[in-house]
């Protein structure tokens, strides 16, 4: 997993050099879920892209942390400078798409099936989005999380590539000490950094750790 993982690494180090020889700014629609993880992720592919930010997160609970997320992340990108312009895609909040999807695996815990499920109607929503409105790339900034399982996150990428007929940008935004730079930006913007991954579960278990 290691090696497929550093396989994506190089395919986008290649990918992010071939654009830079064009000369071109493709389109990428940039699913994320937060303002921390986006900082690095903007960092890291905004001078190469058109970035539109698509913010589908039903999933998070409570509503007011919902907001509270994309707030942050509306704050966050009034203030950072990039070569290019960010747009930002704000989807409707309806978190039953997100309890229909995980029905019976509610249970599992972090990094189980029913992460993979999150993912994949997440990821899934973005691409849609991505196809109606002629966008070059899709991809996710989640997997800068450690708590997430990259190798999954590319494997739904590389599934929707085929079934949507749109290139999926492959990554794992952990490398290059990519989550290591999000705390630092973190700090530097003052962004809030919730403690919990976003699902009533997650909550609940994080309190139980606590
Ligand atoms: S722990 Fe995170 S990725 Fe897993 S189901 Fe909950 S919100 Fe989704």
């Amino acid at each position: 997993m290691m090696l497929a993982n550093m396989i994506y690494q190089i395919v986008l180090d290649e990918i992010l050099k071939q654009i830079n020889l064009s000369g071109k700014t493709p389109k990428l629609l940039l699913h994320a879920c937060c303002a921390p993880c986006s900082s690095y992720v903007l960092e890291y592919l905004s001078e190469f892209f058109e970035i539109t930010i698509y913010y589908y997160n039903p999933n998070i609970h409570p509503e007011n942390e919902y907001i509270r997320r994309l707030n942050e992340l509306r704050k966050f990108l009034t203030e950072f400078k990039s070569k290019n312009k960010i747009n930002l895609v704000e989807e409707i909040y309806n978190p039953l798409e997100y309890f229909n999807e995980v029905k019976g695996l509610e249970n599992l815990g972090e990094k189980s099936k029913r992460c993979y499920k999150c993912y994949k109607l997440r990821m899934e929503k973005a691409v849609e989005y991505a196809k109606n409105n002629n966008f070059d790339y899709f991809t996710t900034t989640l997997s800068i999380s450690p708590y997430k399982k990259s190798d999954w996150i590319n494997e739904i990428g590389g599934m929707l590539e085929n079934k949507y007929n749109i290139k999926y940008l492959y990554a794992d935004f952990k490398k290059k000490n990519g989550y290591k730079r999000s705390l630092e930006l973190s700090k530097e913007y003052g962004l809030y950094r919730q403690d919990y991954c976003g699902c009533i579960y997650s909550k609940q278990e994080r309190e139980i750790i606590v």
